[in-house]
């Protein structure tokens, strides 16, 4: 017999339980492209790139034999790159070894972009390890049914709520269990408005019980994003071509193309744009420059970006002599190029 919160929380699992492509299968790389996926992106955004992974990249093979453009290619628009490049050069690695991914929640560990929480998801998910998997939505029925006080935010948090979640883990079903103590978090024990009184470990919650849902989980504010000013210089040549950058440097757009930059630590009007080395240069050399772009702002986890973009037509050979890193594209052959989000609803709105 399972213990009393497992017990009510796998029954209410069974009856609650989303239909989700990941939860059907126990391939492993299914279950560890999902979880890549699923990192930092709701369900209902993943599903959809989910989808397209496996449709373009049935196993782990085919996913290796991609190039890293296509594969950021199929990434637009989810944001955090590095999630990317790292599911590549980990399909890559595992291609090498035949195809197959190591047995267990330690050997998982070992691979690139795979965290304590992710390895345990596969482990658990694919093997049947009974490892507890833990994730935010973990975090917050933890805290709030046990009225654990950690802050979630810190170092020590992941090491407290894995080892109240390895308590109450039942060992015959530790995939079950795991599936549905996320699913709880997920759909019951909201953030805002948990939905205590249909809840099926009420009961016993100590959130329930002394009014504090909204109190638990403790978390740190965060500090407020740093903003940057950034100014777009996006050449153009007389006939229609539009100059691509590829980022090569380290940092979160790494290996996405956009613009040439001129950034700024405030946000510099059209005159004072103007008199920036580059642009004068290239006015001096005959450059035609059109009016600054509406501003567009768009948020990361710690920057805030206010962006302006300068258009300029000017002959190849000028192009090419002050940029000679850049690409020349043509419409509609943009689209073959992944760019960050913020790039994309620039080019849309031309
Ligand atoms: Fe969360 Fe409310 Fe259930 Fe407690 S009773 S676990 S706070 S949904």
């Amino acid at each position: 017999m399972l213990p009393p919160f497992a017990d009510r929380l796998i029954r209410w699992y069974e009856h609650h339980r989303r239909d989700l492509p990941w939860r059907k299968t126990r391939d492993p790389y299914k279950i560890w492209l999902s979880e890549i996926i699923l990192q930092q992106t709701r369900v209902a955004q993943g599903l959809s790139y989910y989808q397209r992974f496996v449709e373009h990249f049935p196993d782990v093979h085919a996913l290796a034999a991609a190039t890293e453009e296509e594969v950021l290619n199929l990434w637009q628009g989810l944001g955090y790159y590095s999630r990317a490049r790292n599911l590549h050069y980990t399909a890559k690695e595992v291609a090498g070894r035949g195809g197959v991914f190591p047995p267990d929640a330690a050997g998982l560990r070992e691979l690139k972009g795979v965290g304590p929480y992710t390895a345990a998801a596969i482990a658990g998910f694919a093997y049947g390890e009974a490892v507890p998997v833990v994730d935010g939505n973990v975090y917050r029925v933890l805290a709030r049914h046990r009225g654990i006080e950690v802050d979630i935010a810190s170092p020590a948090a992941y090491r407290t709520f894995e080892a109240a979640a390895r308590c109450l883990l039942p060992p015959e079903h530790p995939a079950a269990f795991n599936q549905a103590i996320m699913e709880l978090g997920a759909r019951q024990c909201v953030p805002l408005d948990p939905k205590c009184l249909f809840c099926p470990v009420q009961d016993d919650c100590h959130a329930f019980a002394t009014g504090q849902q909204s109190r638990l989980p403790i978390k740190s504010a965060k500090k407020p994003p740093r903003p940057r000013y950034l100014h777009y210089l996006v050449p153009q040549d007389p006939d229609g071509g539009l100059w691509l950058r590829r980022r090569t440097g380290r940092g979160i757009w790494q290996g996405l193309y956009d613009f040439p930059l001129e950034e700024a630590d405030r946000p510099l009007d059209e005159a004072t744009l103007r008199d920036r080395p580059t642009v004068r240069t290239l006015r001096e050399a005959g450059a035609e420059w059109a009016a600054l772009s509406p501003r567009y702002e768009h948020i990361l986890t710690h920057q805030r970006l206010f962006v302006h973009f300068h258009d300029f037509t000017a002959p190849v050979a000028l192009i090419r002599a002050t940029f000679p890193e850049l690409t020349r594209a043509t419409p509609p052959h943009w689209d073959d190029y992944p760019v960050p989000v913020l790039i994309r609803k620039y080019l849309n709105d031309r």
